[in-house]
């Protein structure tokens, strides 16, 4: 996979970025450069709304700056069974995350600072793509891309006009703008989102910002109008719609009663749940008053009598206790894919 690996200074990023733009004339190259140019110049990508400049250096709370950094992607079957299917998900987990959980597993690549990956180009996230697609994974599944939206949308044009077929996935926090989703309206097809919480004080204790509440229904409501509804392909993998992700919180009923209460009264009782009561305690969940134990059996049962007595009957559950500890971001070392050559089949 050629220039996968190659690291681009931010003027070289740029340079690449507006070649591989005006080569594609049917892309209407200005616009797209003026777009992304515009998104990074002034960033307001998530909820965050920092307004920095990262095309001349300067980052905000995610810490990102100008150049793509991605921590490791290739195959993985850790995600909903239409996503991961039986031949994996093309997953790639980017760096950085706008949000700062407590009980983040991902916490190596999405909270250290100074960030920590390997940094690549649009047209290199593009080979990346093909590359996944090649391998014969069901999708590619854009892992926190939040502060990466202008280079992945460049990407995936990029990708598609050389062939790039399979559905691309938006494994969110659902910190996101309503602003950034209609930008991804041609690019997504398939939203795999987080909602947590019962109010915005639980939302800045546990994960460092009490917007996150508000935006992530807003955004969820925003996802189901622009995709609808789950709908699969010929072989039972997502091709287009809404999964909608809740992690069962230790000691934390009443966020799931109010997470679900919502998707049932203003989502739609149709959405696609996925109820996760897998909760490890790692990162500062380890020493943590209320987070750090898993989930009880009597929390779990009491989810699910909520998850039913709602009329929520789409989706999967994830028992306590049932985390293949081989998955969980802790434990994943860096990697550029190349331990993922082998094509599979079903
Ligand atoms: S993506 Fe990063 S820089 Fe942009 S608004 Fe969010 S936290 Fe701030």
């Amino acid at each position: 996979m050629g220039g996968v690996a190659a690291k681009a200074p931010v003027c070289q990023w740029i340079k690449s970025h507006c070649v591989c733009l005006m080569l594609s004339r049917a892309e209407s190259s200005s616009h797209w450069d003026r777009e992304c140019r515009e998104l990074l110049a002034a960033c307001r990508l998530c909820p965050h709304r920092c307004g920095v400049n990262r095309l001349a250096g300067a980052t905000g709370r995610c810490g990102a700056g100008a150049e793509l950094l991605i921590y490791r992607f290739g195959r993985h079957f850790g995600e909903e069974p239409p996503i991961s299917g039986c031949r994996g998900s093309g997953t790639v987990f980017f760096s950085s995350c706008p949000l700062r959980c407590v009980y983040c597993q991902n916490h190596n690549w999405s909270q250290s600072r100074p960030l920590v990956g390997r940094t690549y180009s649009p047209g290199d996230l593009a080979d990346i793509f093909l590359h996944l697609q090649n391998l014969g994974c069901h999708n590619v599944n854009l892992v926190t891309p939040e502060p990466w939206i202008p280079h992945i949308m460049s990407a995936v044009s990029m990708a598609r006009a050389r062939g790039l077929s399979i559905p691309i996935v938006y494994n969110t926090s659902g910190f996101v703008t309503e602003e950034s989703l209609k930008k991804l309206a041609n690019t997504v097809d398939v939203y795999l989102t987080d909602l947590r919480y019962s109010s915005p004080e639980e939302a800045r204790e546990f994960s460092g910002a009490q917007e996150y509440f508000d935006a992530s229904r807003r955004a969820a409501m925003a996802m189901l109008a622009q995709v609808g509804p789950l709908r699969y392909q010929g072989d039972g993998t997502a091709a287009r719609g809404v999964i909608v992700r809740h992690l069962i919180l230790p000691g934390l009923s009443a966020a799931t009663d109010s997470t679900l209460t919502f998707i049932a009264e203003r989502l739609s009782r149709a959405v696609h749940v996925s109820l996760l009561g897998q909760f490890e305690p790692v990162h500062g969940a380890e020493t943590h008053a209320t987070l750090g134990r898993r989930v009880s059996a009597r929390e779990y049962a009491g989810a699910l009598r909520t998850l039913r007595g709602l009329g929520l009957t789409n989706g999967w559950r994830q028992r306590p206790g049932t985390a293949c500890t081989e998955l969980l971001g802790v434990w994943m070392p860096p990697s550029d894919g190349t331990e993922f050559e082998t094509p599979e089949d079903c």
